[in-house]
């Protein structure tokens, strides 16, 4: 090929996603396989989302609103902050990705925990950034060593609260002592994608509290506690100048319309939230207890998912559980060689993974 390829661009080993459902049905000629793989919900989306997409769809001819005024007015209502600290995405994932081309040239440095959720990496290296990647300590963010690796240099500083893929907090005192030392030319981006399912209350919560630091970025889902992962949609909270640059460069229509009344209608849905928190709760409880009794070592989590260590490659672990129809993620390619993890499921497909995962670990 005659092309030439960006050199940061080149550096960028692609996504590997959990594999989606239909695609492990096809491959191992299976059928209703427990995918908990990939911190979706379990108990599917709240029923007045169904209703306002299927109303929707009458209009679908038109284009969506560049600002989906009602939820950024809900959004805004319910955090206490204006509409225009606010910008709403296709996925965290698209918020992530404007944040590294609204702050990073080229050379500058956005410094994260490693491992860390792929998409901070490849967002900084598409934008021509340099990821620094600062190694966990006992599997939580090590926010002293973020702070040494933050050089003149540093733009943007990650952190993901409850932590992908340990399930490990930042208290409150840890995450004001860590704001404290960094300067105030960098963005301290706070993704909480799984907050909605924290039950400890010394865990930092950036929008219990007023948005006085205008460094703060947070950035909160749909995808999971609220069940919409397939409709893909997110949304950051940040000072107003920040959020101005980020509608600035970002599709005038990046979020769908039936994205956008699906989230206005999940977040009104606070009954179906509370299910799912609940259920959720239930679920890693049960998950924990009976790992525990079985012999494998289970990370303490405030998230939808668990980590645990199951003493033996866990590549072949997962391949084993694919055949009995449980997908569960190996984390063998973030260097942890013997964990997996596991979302919690429903009832059901939390009983099958546990007698799947005791019979092929010859528990
Ligand atoms: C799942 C997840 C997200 C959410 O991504 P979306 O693009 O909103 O689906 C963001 N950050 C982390 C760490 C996640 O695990």
């Amino acid at each position: 090929m005659s092309f030439s390829i960006s050199e940061s661009v080149k550096a960028i080993k692609p996504y590997e996603a959990g594999k989606p459902l239909s695609e492990v049905e096809r491959e191992y000629g299976i059928s209703n396989a427990v995918k908990l793989a990939s911190n979706e919900n379990p108990f599917g989306y709240s029923p007045k989302v169904a209703q306002a997409v299927l109303s929707k769809l009458s209009a679908m001819n038109r284009y969506p609103e560049p600002v989906p005024f009602i939820l950024c007015q809900k959004l805004a209502e319910k955090y206490h902050v204006q509409m225009e600290n606010l910008v709403i995405g296709n996925g965290s994932d698209d918020i992530i990705a404007l944040l590294a081309h609204g702050f990073l040239d080229p050379g500058q440095e956005a410094v994260m925990p490693l491992p860390s959720f792929l998409m901070y990496e490849i967002s900084v290296k598409t934008a021509k950034g340099v990821p620094i990647m600062v190694p966990l300590k006992d599997f939580s963010t090590n926010l002293d060593g973020l702070v040494k690796a933050v050089t003149p240099k540093t733009k943007l500083v990650f952190v993901t609260n409850p932590f992908n893929p340990t399930g490990a907090v930042i208290t409150k005192d840890e995450f004001l002592r860590f704001a404290d030392q960094l300067p105030d030319s960098v963005l301290i981006v706070v993704d909480e994608a799984y907050i909605e399912f924290v039950r400890d209350d010394s865990v930092y919560n950036a929008l219990d509290v007023p948005l006085t630091d205008p460094r703060i970025v947070t950035l909160r889902t749909f995808s999971k506690a609220y069940g919409l992962a397939g409709f893909r949609i997110g949304y950051g909270v940040m000072d107003k100048a920040v959020a101005e640059i980020l509608n600035r460069i970002r599709q005038p229509f990046n979020v769908n319309a039936l994205a956008q009344v699906a989230a206005q209608a999940a977040l009104e849905d606070t009954d179906f939230l509370s299910k799912t928190i609940s259920g959720t709760h239930q679920g890693i409880d049960f998950l924990t207890q009976k790992f525990t009794e079985a012999g494998f070592e289970v990370l303490p989590t405030q998230a939808n998912f668990l980590m645990m260590d199951v003493k033996t490659n866990s590549r072949e672990i997962c391949e084993k559980l694919l055949r009995k129809g449980v997908v569960v993620r190996s984390l063998a390619s973030y260097g942890y060689d013997t964990f997996i993890r596991i979302n919690a499921g429903t009832d059901q497909e939390n009983k099958i993974c546990v007698d799947a995962l005791i019979s092929v670990a010859g528990k």
